[in-house]
């Protein structure tokens, strides 16, 4: 980015304003927009919306239903591709890991996750987290910043469109499927995430179901009830304890909220008909997964609409936690459906290309991009 375009507008009466970030903005936004800076009627927002959202244009020149004068204006004063690829990773299982640089040299990571049913991108929502679990890669960054409601969809475009030309799909919209479950926190981003999830699941947009998207959380409490109240998408729980002083260790916001209060706001989350809340268990060698772990979890869990994913863990080198077997996993698993919890062990995606749950972790920033491919 040229360093002008960090000026204030008011800095001096000929420097440009930055430029304008459309993928931002809803439809609404976006028609006020055009209408106050472009003069243009506020539908030829409507049309740039639809460029942008469901048609996932990456230049104003593909927008050939928009006058010429317009695409002039629209190119000096905006911009709409946030994000660039890095780098991509393909596992033997067809996962692939994409990672994404910002305008300001951060890296972030999308995995793209196909199955013969649905296409699903588990999508990123800051860059680092604060959340600092023991186990978990991304919360060694600590949090650098959040991402916009524009650099949490266009992860989403771009992987559409990578998948368009990878596998010939003639749709705008091949992914399926979203969850929320890259790197960082999505409800400690949450006006961002809400943005970004009304353009998704927007008909004049990619138009996903609420039935396709999932946000997982560490279980910021009072952000629960809001996404219960302000949105329609699916919850995930990471559980990944049976008892408090386990959960405290492990995930410092249990000091905050402790386990109670995590399933009571569970209980209170509206449930529309037949769905469940995902709770995710990674499994911890000698730390979470004995038999008496699995008994506890059933009384936890035994008065919620639930579904229980136990997750194996993906080592990280120098976290110190450590896998367990897959017998004992099932062990685990057994237990919880006698229990009447469904349980199921969630197979590995993307382990070998470190995509997998909880690798996200690309130390980005200046020193770090030349060390970075291969990681
Ligand atoms: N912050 C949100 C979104 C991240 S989801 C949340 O915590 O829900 C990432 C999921 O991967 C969480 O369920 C987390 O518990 C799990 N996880 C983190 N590190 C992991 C690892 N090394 N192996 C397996 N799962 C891990």
């Amino acid at each position: 980015m040229s360093e002008t375009s960090q000026q204030t507008p008011s800095a001096t009466t000929t420097a440009p304003a930055p430029p304008a970030d459309l993928l931002s903005m809803t439809i609404e936004e976006l028609k006020a927009w055009v209408a106050e800076q472009l003069g243009e009627r506020p539908f030829r927002g409507a049309q740039l919306y639809t460029w942008l959202h469901q048609r996932g244009a990456e230049s104003f020149d593909e927008m050939t239903d928009l006058s010429k004068a317009m695409r002039q204006k629209l190119s000096e004063q905006a911009r709409i591709a946030p994000l660039s690829k890095d780098l991509e990773q393909r596992s033997v299982d067809g996962t692939i890991k994409y990672r994404w640089r910002t305008h300001d040299g951060r890296l972030i990571e999308s995995v793209y996750m196909p199955a013969e049913d649905r296409k699903t991108l588990c999508v990123s929502t800051q860059v680092g987290c604060a959340m600092a679990c023991a186990f978990c890669m991304t919360g060694t960054l600590g949090l650098k910043r959040n991402l916009t409601p524009g650099e949490i969809v266009a992860q989403v475009h771009a992987v559409n469109r990578e998948v368009r030309r990878n596998e010939g799909h003639e749709t705008f919209r091949p992914l399926t499927n979203l969850v929320f479950m890259g790197m960082g926190e999505p409800l400690h981003n949450f006006e961002n995430l809400k943005k970004s999830l009304a353009i998704l699941q927007s008909e004049e947009g990619p138009n996903f179901s609420h039935r396709h998207i999932t946000v997982s959380t560490v279980g910021l409490v009072p952000m629960i009830e809001r996404l219960g109240r302000e949105t329609d998408v699916k919850l995930a729980i990471s559980l990944n304890a049976s008892t408090d002083e386990q959960r405290s260790r492990m995930m410092p916001v249990n000091r905050k909220w402790n386990i109670a209060a995590l399933l009571d706001a569970c209980r209170t989350f509206p449930m529309r008909q037949g769905r469940r809340i995902t709770f995710e268990y990674v499994l911890l060698q000698g730390v979470n997964d004995a038999d008496e772990d699995a008994h506890r979890l059933v009384e936890l869990l035994k008065d919620i609409p639930a579904k229980v994913n136990l997750i194996p863990y993906n080592e990280n080198p120098g976290l110190g936690f450590r896998s367990v077997g897959e017998e004992r996993a099932e062990a685990f698993r057994d237990i919880l459906a006698e229990g009447h919890v469904a349980a199921f062990v969630r197979r590995n995606r993307g382990r070998d290309i470190a995509a997998a749950c909880g690798q996200l972790a690309n130390r980005e920033g200046p020193d770090a991009q030349q060390a970075a491919p291969g990681t």
